[in-house]
């Protein structure tokens, strides 16, 4: 096997064993490429290899890789889960199937706008600064039912919750939060873990993980 075929391998494996642990259904788990910095070969040997969802977190890195691939590939599903600008949103939806970076209702205005441009609406997750951190992207829990109930006021369909835990702390504990916010919202869908902790969102019942060094090597 190659090197890539190697680490697909585990991370499936991994994702099955998670979910079996917690009794859930491996199934019910989308694994999102995370294909950042990475060419189009990498991403072509994933495909090949029956991967259908990939990640960026840039549109332009986006828009540079992704129509000629998309146009090869008609089956795959492409997801933004990078902090996006108001001003790219015309682009995004253009681009890509999911938003996982939805975090403020100005953000949703203009996905609207262009969504009923373009004639398709991105699916989209909310994302929660899960964290309270001063920078990071995600509306505050606070004012998350609100921004829920626009989101369902629209005509973007919604998946579910998105966030990223603060760096070096443990991620257990904010996974748990983010399936209890979606309890406590109706939400169904939760965009919770990376390379260094998927297993564990998987447990905690993550229905997509981003995984990006784990598949493609650093
Ligand atoms: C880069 C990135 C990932 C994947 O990170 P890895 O640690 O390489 O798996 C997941 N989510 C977001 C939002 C990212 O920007």
């Amino acid at each position: 096997m190659t090197d890539a075929a190697t680490r697909l391998a585990e991370v499936r494996d991994q994702i099955a064993r998670a979910a079996r642990a917690a009794q859930r259904n491996a199934g019910d788990v989308t694994l999102v490429a995370v294909s950042k910095r990475h060419n189009v070969a990498a991403i072509e040997d994933l495909i090949a290899r029956g991967v259908t969802d990939f990640g960026e977190n840039r549109v332009a890195e986006a828009a540079e890789k992704w129509p000629a691939l998309r146009q090869a590939h008609p089956g795959i599903r492409l997801h933004m889960i990078g902090q996006l600008q108001s001003n790219k949103a015309a682009e995004a939806v253009e681009l890509f199937d999911v938003i996982h970076s939805l975090d403020r209702a100005s953000l949703l205005e203009a996905l609207v706008a262009a969504g009923a441009k373009a004639g398709r609406y991105p699916i989209v997750y909310v994302q929660v600064n899960i964290g309270g951190e001063g920078q990071k992207g995600g509306v505050a829990i606070g004012g998350l039912g609100d921004l829920l109930d626009a989101v369902r006021a629209s005509q973007l369909p919604l998946a579910g919750l998105m966030a990223m835990p603060p760096k070096d702390l443990e991620p257990g504990p904010f996974f748990a939060l983010l399936a209890d916010l979606s309890r406590r919202h109706g939400v169904k869908g939760l965009s919770m873990g990376m390379s260094g902790d998927y297993p564990v969102a998987v447990m905690l019942g993550a229905t997509a993980v981003r995984v990006g060094s784990a598949l493609f090597g650093d």
